[in-house]
């Protein structure tokens, strides 16, 4: 089903993409997301209900948004994600349904997940060093987060994106070895630069990722390309199809008028505009 009117946001700017929260706990506490002892959440009964998702989304759909990010919080603790995602891909005019995740449960639920229509998945990955992860995210899960890669890239998701929050002092010397392992199995990188979300963001060590994209550029050879997907990220790619580099910039080089979504919060007394998260 088609629309009159493209939704259009009052800076002329065309609103085809919907970023859904469906929680937002989280089994993680980044550093640079959540702070330590967070337990601050919103309610269940200020959840939008399936039904309500559901609603909303297929209104959306009616105005020609037809890209549709399930995400959090940490969406897979949300029960019968599956069950939910199954629903919103039937919709008519939603023609694509992905997913942001830490990880930690893809083992278990990325088989339903592909099978309810969800194509592409973004999983969020800091370090390949254990220690390091854990330090980062305040929870012991590296073997948790690589075997559900290797479960979900099984199951045919593509592409699969790794999410890299690039942090001064903290994991910056790790990205190549972070490249090497998205070539490796086929992974697209997107390297992130933190934002000063609130005092968490703030004290999470931004890297300017400038002068690490001419670097990465010269040792991998890569020039400029395009990745699908409709976020913020611009791409570097290997000629040879080897893989690609997406960097997401929101503090160097602004993509602000380029902006093409809105996101729904899980709290039904909310709804937010523009893209403060990059997903
Ligand atoms: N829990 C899921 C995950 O981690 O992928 C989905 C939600 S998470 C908020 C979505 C993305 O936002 C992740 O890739 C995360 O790294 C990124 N993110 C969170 N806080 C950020 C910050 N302060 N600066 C930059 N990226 C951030
Ligand atoms: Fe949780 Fe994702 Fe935030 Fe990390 S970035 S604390 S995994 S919501």
């Amino acid at each position: 089903m088609s629309l009159a009117q493209p939704l259009q946001d009052r800076f002329g700017r065309r609103i085809d993409y919907l970023r859904l929260s469906v929680t937002d706990r989280c089994d993680m506490r980044c550093s640079y997301c959540m702070p330590q002892g967070f337990s601050d959440y919103e309610e269940p009964q200020d959840w939008l209900t399936f039904e309500e998702i559901e609603r909303v989304v297929a209104s959306f759909a009616r105005m020609g948004t037809s890209r549709f990010r399930i995400t959090g919080g940490e969406p897979l603790l949300r029960r019968d994600l599956s069950g939910l995602a199954t629903r919103l891909a039937r919709l008519p005019g939603v023609t694509d349904m992905s997913l942001s995740t830490n990880g930690t449960q893809l083992v278990r639920y990325a088989t339903d997940l592909k099978a309810a229509g969800i194509t592409r998945l973004n999983v969020s990955l800091d370090s390949l060093c254990a220690e390091r992860l854990h330090r980062i995210t305040r929870r012991d899960a590296l073997a948790q987060i690589l075997d559900g890669l290797l479960v979900a890239k099984s199951c045919g998701f593509e592409p699969i994106k790794i999410n890299m929050v690039v942090m001064a002092g903290v994991n910056e010397d790790e990205i190549e070895a972070m490249a090497d392992y998205c070539f490796r199995h086929g992974f697209v990188l997107r390297l992130i630069e933190t934002m000063p979300m609130g005092e968490t963001g703030r004290n999470a060590g931004y890297v300017d990722l400038q002068p690490i994209r001419q670097r990465l550029q010269a040792r991998f050879g890569l020039v400029d390309g395009i990745v699908g997907g409709g976020g913020p990220a611009r791409y570097l790619v290997a000629p040879d199809g080897k893989g690609s580099i997406g960097f997401i910039t929101p503090m160097s080089q602004h993509f602000c008028e380029t902006c093409n979504r809105v996101r729904l919060s899980v709290d039904r007394h909310r709804i937010e505009t523009g893209a403060p998260r990059v997903s």
